[in-house]
């Protein structure tokens, strides 16, 4: 398909354009209807059309749409960094715009590795993340990601970060369960940064529920509280990639709440905006910009489109959409009754294996069969597939998402509506998925291959 800007496309001709969206629902340019039971891979979480932000970002429009941010600043990304500061916890008071998650990512990572040579403290240069992780596209953030094997096919040469196991209690790397493991995957962080040396260490990063790379895995209780002591007990900054989780996604503002943990630097990416306009934050401690004030006093960050008037006003009217209709709060509460629907899902397909997350970042696994063992299909079944070209059939979206240790097998769905979802249009999508299982379930019967009796 010639003048196409997808290449995918190109290749299997599967796309459909969406030619309209109103509240959860999307609209095709054949007439059809979806519910985009993912917010578009967990972004836009006020839904679609919202009136509010379409106005501020026309009227802003009407005002100035650039500003060259090394010679001026501009009012709403001046009052969106206040109120990021107001939202966040504690001391992390000061925002860095950026247009993606991505380079939000790479921007923390920059000031970690200055913060450091700053303090005084030499050149660390390693960063620790986490295997069955997602931190963006770009090199760096490729680097630190733990998931896939296209990744180690095509970049091999991004492996030299170290990576510790991920808090996975579905499918734990000790065989151990909570509270008795003593959070053993917590304590290797301890093991690697003294294997690494923690005169070496300058960070380690971590999403707080693993999205895209294990279909929202939440840590224990206690876990977070466990790796802020051991990073700072050997100097090492704490980077919480909220990218997925943050701006209300989880129910708190930040998902770091829910472990009572404040990091060193949070990012916020995704709901930031909700997909009106690309931006996206890094949000750091008073004691992170001080310190570099007292040094160089200059952040290596900043691209042409930062702090882009047109983003920032964007997503300042997010924010107070989510504010002024209580959205954090709804988030929690339906997330709570989207959980219980899910675990009766469970209770009735055996193909579900786990359902878990916080708030609306939810994710269900599936495995052959959950009554025999937790043992997932064989990767040629292509399950992550199946089952969201299934229920996009039928009028659902769901966001593809990888499981099993470091997605290499295993297969999950995260469900993450916009977070202004009602009761009614939860009951309709949790319809559609009841269908859509069923019809996978007849399906993978039909291929004769076991499907839900597949030991
Ligand atoms: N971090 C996390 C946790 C993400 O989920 C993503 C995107 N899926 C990114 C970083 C990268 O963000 P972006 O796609 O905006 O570059």
């Amino acid at each position: 398909m010639p003048g196409s800007y997808l290449i995918k496309p190109v290749l299997d001709g599967s796309y459909k354009e969406i030619s309209h969206g109103n509240g959860i629902y999307l609209y095709d340019s054949e007439g059809k209807a979806y519910i985009d039971g993912s917010s578009g891979a967990v972004t836009c979480s006020i839904g679609h059309g919202c009136k509010e932000v379409i106005e501020a970002m026309n009227e802003q429009a009407g005002k100035i749409s650039f500003v060259y941010r090394s010679q001026f600043t501009n009012q709403p990304a001046e009052e969106l960094a206040d109120k990021l500061a107001a939202m966040a916890p504690e001391d992390l008071n000061w925002s860095f715009f950026v247009n993606s998650g991505s380079e939000a990512v790479e921007t923390a990572v920059k000031i970690a590795l200055q913060y450091w040579q700053e303090k005084g403290q030499g050149r660390k240069t390693h960063i620790i993340s986490r295997w069955m992780s997602y931190h963006g596209i770009t090199i760096g953030a490729l680097s630190l990601s733990g998931h896939t094997e296209r990744r180690r096919r095509f970049f091999s040469h991004l492996e030299s970060s170290p990576a510790v196991s991920p808090p996975y209690c579905y499918r734990c790397p000790y065989q151990l369960s909570h509270p008795s493991c003593g959070l053993k995957c917590a304590e290797e962080l301890q093991t690697a940064v003294d294997r690494t040396g923690k005169e070496h260490v300058a960070a380690f990063i971590a999403e707080p529920v693993i999205g895209a790379a294990g279909g929202a895995i939440s840590p224990p209780e206690g876990y977070y509280q466990r790796i802020k002591e051991i990073c700072n007990e050997n100097a090492i900054l704490f980077i919480a990639d909220e990218v997925m989780t943050g701006a209300g996604r989880t129910g708190k503002a930040f998902a770091m709440e829910h472990w009572q943990t404040v990091p060193d630097i949070s990012i916020l990416g995704k709901g930031l905006s909700a997909g009106y306009s690309p931006i996206a934050s890094v949000i750091v401690s008073d004691d992170i910009l001080c310190t570099i004030k007292k040094g160089s006093n200059l952040i290596m960050s900043g691209h042409t489109y930062s702090a882009n008037p047109q983003s920032a006003a964007a997503a300042l009217a997010v924010l107070k959409v989510i504010e002024k209709e209580n959205l954090i709060q709804h988030a929690e509460k339906i997330g709570i009754l989207l959980m219980k629907k899910l675990q009766n899902l469970k209770e009735e397909f055996s193909m579900i294996g786990d359902v878990r997350g916080k708030g609306l970042l939810l994710g269900i696994e599936f495995v052959a069969n959950s009554e025999i063992s937790a043992k997932p299909f064989p990767k040629d079944y292509n399950i992550t597939s199946l089952i969201t070209r299934l229920a996009q059939d039928l009028g659902l979206l769901l966001y593809p998402s990888s499981a099993g240790i470091d997605g290499r097998e295993g297969d999950a769905v995260l469900l993450a509506p916009p977070l202004n979802i009602t009761e009614v249009e939860v009951n309709k999508l949790v319809s559609i998925l009841h269908q859509t299982l069923k019809k996978a379930e007849e399906m993978l019967t039909v291929m004769g291959r076991g499907g839900p009796q597949h030991g």
